[in-house]
């Protein structure tokens, strides 16, 4: 193992930069040269290649976003640009290729597993919606920034008497959700893993108003239904005050948390150690607080389960 590349791709998320520096030291600290890939799979069909330093990764271990960019890349998914790609990656003597990502990524990097690079996928993305894993990178950070913006929220629906509908990304898992309706004490939380029942919402938010509590709160994943289509729809069926509020893209950005910096740090430095053991075609992840890894194809499945006990918990506080 000479050299090792790595790219970002698909959704960035805070503590791929932490990640990405983790990466490039612990190969550079075993005298292997390292590669960064600009703009995910793009980079590797255009041959966008840059040499990664101790110094070009320094400074970044706290930001978001990712220096390396990254991209949605439809090319890829074509006989002829993956083909292209597979020759920049032997034009550029690349040993093992890192890829931090979600899971449309990982499918990439299955692929190339399947044509014989040694690959090494590392769970990057807001969404936590790669169920072999307890938490993908960028999830915790997410959580929190949401935390503090529902905070916000909470002050002025409090002074209008007022319901908010807040929301969030996660795909079609609902552990944002949950956990930003865990830690705020949401009054309602909409994810797609239990049916949504319109009805019993509107009782909860009656419900609240009488027993004279006139702020509520309700967290909302974002493939349920639009925060402005539901806050429309609670109006009209309760009478209620309701402002709608999209999170969006302010949830995927700022610094990561010290539990996504040190995720990432251990990630890297795993993804590094498999490529060397010549252990490739594998999956990074944490189960049960230890860093492991599964083979990419068995990346997909459904191990971890929706936190349901949560779920009720917090449902049952709401009154
Ligand atoms: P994420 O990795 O955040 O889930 P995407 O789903 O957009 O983001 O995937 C990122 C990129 O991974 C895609 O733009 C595409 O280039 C590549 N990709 C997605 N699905 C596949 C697939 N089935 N086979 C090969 N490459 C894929």
């Amino acid at each position: 193992m000479k050299t090792i590349a790595v790219l970002t791709s698909g959704g960035d998320a805070p503590g791929m930069n932490a990640c990405i520096r983790a990466i490039t030291r612990s190969a550079l600290s075993k005298g292997i040269k390292v590669i960064g890939v600009k703009r995910g799979y793009s980079g590797l069909i255009d041959g966008e290649f840059v040499a990664l330093t101790s110094r070009s990764v320094g400074n970044i271990l706290h930001t978001g976003g990712t220096i390396l960019k990254t991209s949605r890349c439809p090319e890829f998914l074509t006989k002829e640009g993956f083909n292209k790609a597979l020759a920049n990656i032997k034009k550029a003597k690349i040993d093992g290729l890192i890829v931090i990502g979600g899971d449309g990524s990982y499918r990439g990097a299955l692929e190339l597993a399947k044509a014989g690079v040694n690959v090494v996928a590392i769970p990057g993305t807001i969404d936590n919606d790669l169920h072999y894993t307890d938490y993908t990178l960028g999830f915790d950070t997410a959580v929190n920034t949401i935390v503090q913006l529902v905070n916000n929220v909470r002050d002025t629906s409090l002074a209008h008497d007022r319901i908010s509908v807040i929301e969030v990304m996660g795909a079609y898992c609902g552990d944002i959700a949950l956990n930003v309706g865990a830690a705020t004490g949401a009054d309602y939380i909409i994810v797609p893993e239990v049916k949504f029942e319109p009805k019993k919402l509107y009782d909860r938010l009656l419900q609240n108003t009488k027993n004279g509590k006139l702020c509520s709160i309700v967290i909302l994943n974002e493939k349920v239904a639009g925060a402005g289509e539901l806050a429309t729809m609670i109006a009209k069926n309760t009478g209620l005050d309701v402002r709608p509020l999209v999170v969006a893209h302010i949830q995927r950005g700022g610094t990561p948390t010290a539990d996504d910096r040190i995720m990432a740090v251990k990630f890297g430095a795993k993804a590094v150690e498999l490529l060397v053991s010549g252990n490739s075609g594998q999956a990074i992840g944490i189960y049960a607080d230890k860093v492991m890894s599964v083979p990419l194809d068995k990346a997909f499945e459904n191990t971890r389960k929706f936190d349901m006990e949560l779920y009720k918990m917090t449902q049952n506080l709401s009154f």
